[in-house]
C-alpha cells in the first residue's frame, strides 16, 4: 500500500515535471492569466463573509441607511466586478487549453508516426497509444485539465487560511466539526478514485477495439471487402459483443460507487445539523452576534467547500497526472529498434546479409534461417520465391523495420545498427506491397514536403506512365485523391495507385531502390512491362526486385531463390535455369511462356 501511494505520488510528480516545462516555455500567458484567476477565486466568497455580519448587526441595531447601504453597495460592486473578471479570466484560459491540447496532440501524432515500425505491430505499444490518447483528452481534461487543479489548490488554501482565522476567534468547535466530515469524504473519494483508475486501465482494450469496428471499419476503403463478403453483420456482431464488455465495465463501476456516494449524503447531513445546534447555542447564551452568527455559517460552509475542494483538487491532481502520465510514457517509449550514430559515406555502398536469421516478436517461428547475400553497388538483385519464402521480412531487415535475431546486415562492412538511423534510411526508396497513399494532392503524395521544379514533376510524370491520366484531370498534379476531404477527389484505379507510388519512389533519389510486388494484382506479363520500364528508371542504381514470379529475373543481375526463410539458389539467370532439379529451373519453365 505505502508502495502503491509512493508510485501515485512519483507519477504524479513526474507528469508535472514532463508537461509544465513545455507548457511555461511555448504558453507563458496562460500562467499569467491564471495567477489573476487564482487572486481573485481566493478574494470572491470574502466579500460576503465581511459584510453579510455588518448589514445584520446593523439591521438588529442601529438602522443607520447611509451605512447600510454603503455595506450593500461593497457587496454588490465588489461581487460584480470580481466575478466579471473571473469569468473573463476563464474565457482566455478555456483558449489557451484548446492552443494546448492542439499542441500535444500534435506531438503525440509525430510520435506515433516516428515511433519504430515494429511497435505498429505490437499490441502492447498500440494498447499505450490508445491509453496515451483517452487518457490524455478524455479522463485528465489535458494540460488545462492538471493545471486548473493546481491553481483551485493555491486559491483553496488562501480562503482556507482566511476563515480558519475567523472560526477560530468565535466558534472554535466549528472547526471540528467540519474537519471530522472532511476525513469521512476524503476517505471514501479516495476509494471512489481507485475503482474508476481500475475501471479505465480495463476500458482501453475496449475503446480500441471499439474504434477499429466503430471508424476504421466504416472507411470505404474497406468497403468492397465488407459488401462481397457480406460481412456486415459480423462486424455488427463484435461491435454489440464489445459494447456488452464495455457497459459491463461501466455498471461495475456505477455499483462500487453507489454506496460510497450514500453514505457521503448521510454524513452531510449530519454535519449540518451539529453546526446549526452549536452556533445557535452560542447566540442563545450570548458568546455572538446574530451577524456573527451568520457570518460563522458563511465562514463554515466557506471552510468546508475549500477544504473538500482541496482535497479533490489533490485527488483530481493525482487522478489526472495518473491518466496523462500515459501520455508521457508513450512519449518516452522505447525503442523497438537500436540506432547508431555512424555516418553514412556517401559512396556507392556494398550491402551484405551474413549469416541472417530472423523470428518475429512475440512468435516461434525462424522466418528467415542462416541467409548469406551480398548485393554490391549498382547491382539489380531479384529475390523470389512462393508466398511465405521470406522475401519482403528480408526487406524489412534491410530497411531497419525490424532488427536481425542472429547474424549482422553490413553496409560497407559496418553493422548498419551503427549507422545514424535516418542518415541510413535516406538510403532507400522502398515500394511496399501495401503502400498507401494520402489523401492529398498527386502531387503532395509524390514530392511529400520537398519542393521540385514544375518541369521534373513533369518528367517524372511522363516517366511513371500519369502523364495522360493527370492531362484528362482539371486540376492536373492538383487533383486530391479519395474523398476524404474533397468532393471532386478522384478514386484513381490500382494501376494508377501504384505508379504514384513508383512516381513517389524515384522521387526520393535515394541510391537503393527496392520494388516489394506492388504490382501482385497484375497479370505476370503487365508486371513483367512494369519492372522491364522500372529497372530503365532506376539506371545505375542498386535495386531490389520482390516477386513471386519471375518477371524481374531476365534484366537482373543477381536472382536470389528464396524458400523456408533461406536462400536455397543464387546466381544469373542462365546459370540458374540450366540448374537440373532447381527451384528457379522448375519455376521458369512452369511460367515459361509469360517470359519468353
Ligand atoms: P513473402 O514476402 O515471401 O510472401 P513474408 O516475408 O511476408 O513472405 O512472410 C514470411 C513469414 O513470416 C510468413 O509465414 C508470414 O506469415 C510471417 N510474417 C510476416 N509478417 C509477420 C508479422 N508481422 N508477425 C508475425 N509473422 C509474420
Amino acid at each position: 500500500m505505502a508502495k502503491e501511494k509512493e508510485k501515485t505520488g512519483n507519477v504524479a510528480g513526474k507528469t508535472l515535471a514532463f508537461f509544465m516545462p513545455i507548457a511555461w516555455k511555448h504558453f507563458k500567458g496562460y500562467f499569467f492569466c491564471a495567477a489573476i484567476n487564482i487572486i481573485l477565486r481566493a478574494v470572491q466568497p470574502f466579500v460576503s463573509i465581511m459584510m453579510t455580519p455588518l448589514i445584520l448587526d446593523e439591521l438588529l441595531g442601529g438602522r443607520d441607511i447611509r451605512k447600510l447601504l454603503t455595506y450593500v453597495a461593497m457587496i454588490a460592486v465588489g461581487g460584480t466586478f470580481l466575478s466579471l473578471l473571473d469569468s473573463v479570466t476563464d474565457i482566455i484560459l478555456g483558449k489557451y487549453d484548446e492552443k494546448m491540447n492542439n499542441y500535444f496532440t500534435e506531438e503525440m501524432s509525430l510520435r506515433i508516426m516516428e515511433l519504430d515500425f515494429q511497435l505498429t505491430e505490437d499490441k502492447k505499444a498500440l494498447d499505450q497509444i490508445e491509453k496515451a490518447r483517452t487518457g490524455m483528452d478524455w479522463y485528465s481534461g489535458g494540460v488545462h485539465g492538471i493545471s486548473l487543479q493546481v491553481f483551485q489548490m493555491i486559491a483553496n488554501i488562501i480562503k482556507i487560511a482566511g476563515v480558519i482565522v475567523l472560526i477560530l476567534l468565535h466558534a472554535p468547535v466549528l472547526f471540528a466539526i467540519t474537519a471530522l466530515l472532511l476525513i469521512i469524504n476524503t476517505v471514501l473519494n479516495s476509494r471512489g478514485n481507485r475503482i474508476e483508475i481500475e475501471a479505465f486501465n480495463k476500458l482501453s482494450k475496449s475503446n480500441r477495439i471499439f474504434g477499429y469496428l466503430g471508424w476504421e471499419l466504416v472507411d470505404f476503403r474497406y468497403g468492397k471487402d465488407i459488401r462481397l463478403y457480406d460481412a456486415q453483420d459480423m462486424m455488427v456482431e463484435k461491435w454489440n459483443c464489445y459494447t456488452d464488455d464495455a457497459l459491463g465495465n461501466w455498471k461495475w463501476q456505477a455499483d462500487q460507487l453507489l454506496p460510497l456516494n450514500s453514505i457521503k449524503t448521510v454524513c452531510n447531513a449530519i454535519k449540518d445539523f451539529c453546526t446549526y445546534l452549536y452556533l445557535g447555542i452560542l447566540v442563545i447564551t450570548g458568546k455572538i452576534t446574530i451577524g456573527t452568527f451568520s457570518q460563522m455559517l458563511n465562514a463554515g460552509s466557506v471552510f468546508h467547500s475549500s477544504m473538500q475542494g482541496l482535497i479533490w483538487n489533490i485527488q483530481e491532481l493525482v487522478k489526472r497526472t495518473n491518466y496523462a502520465y500515459e501520455y508521457v510514457k508513450f512519449m518516452s517509449y522505447p525503442p523497438a529498434i537500436i540506432k547508431g550514430s555512424h555516418p553514412v559515406e556517401d559512396r556507392p555502398h556494398t550491402i551484405e546479409f551474413k549469416n541472417v536469421s530472423f523470428t518475429y516478436p512475440n512468435t516461434d517461428v525462424k522466418v528467415l534461417n542462416g541467409v548469406n547475400i551480398t548485393l554490391h553497388p549498382g547491382e539489380h538483385l531479384s529475390v523470389v520465391g512462393l508466398n511465405g519464402a521470406g522475401k519482403t521480412t528480408f526487406i524489412k531487415l534491410l530497411c531497419r523495420l525490424y532488427d536481425t535475431t542472429d547474424g549482422e546486415i553490413l553496409l560497407d562492412g559496418i553493422n548498419i545498427k551503427d549507422y545514424d538511423y535516418n542518415e541510413y534510411m535516406a538510403l532507400f526508396s522502398p515500394v511496399f506491397q501495401d503502400f498507401n497513399l494520402l489523401a492529398f494532392s498527386v502531387k503532395d503524395n509524390i514530392i511529400l514536403d520537398h519542393t521540385c521544379e514544375e518541369k521534373d514533376l513533369r518528367t517524372l510524370i511522363e516517366q511513371t506512365g500519369l502523364k495522360e491520366k493527370t492531362d484528362s484531370l482539371e486540376k492536373g498534379t492538383d487533383t486530391i485523391l479519395f474523398k476524404f476531404f474533397d468532393e471532386a477527389g478522384i478514386e484513381p484505379s490500382g494501376g494508377e495507385q501504384q505508379k504514384i507510388a513508383i512516381a513517389r519512389a524515384l522521387f526520393k533519389k535515394a541510391p537503393i531502390v527496392i520494388l516489394d510486388e506492388p504490382t501482385a494484382a497484375l497479370d505476370p506479363v503487365a508486371e513483367y512491362d512494369i519492372y522491364r520500364q522500372f529497372d530503365t528508371l532506376v539506371g545505375k542504381k542498386t535495386a531490389i526486385y520482390i516477386s513471386h514470379r519471375l518477371s524481374s529475373c531476365k534484366f537482373c543481375d543477381r536472382i536470389a531463390v528464396f524458400s523456408d526463410g533461406c536462400v536455397k539458389e543464387y546466381g544469373t539467370h542462365d546459370e540458374l535455369v540450366n540448374k537440373p532439379d532447381g527451384i528457379y529451373a522448375e519455376m521458369f519453365a512452369a511460367q515459361a511462356r509469360y517470359y519468353k
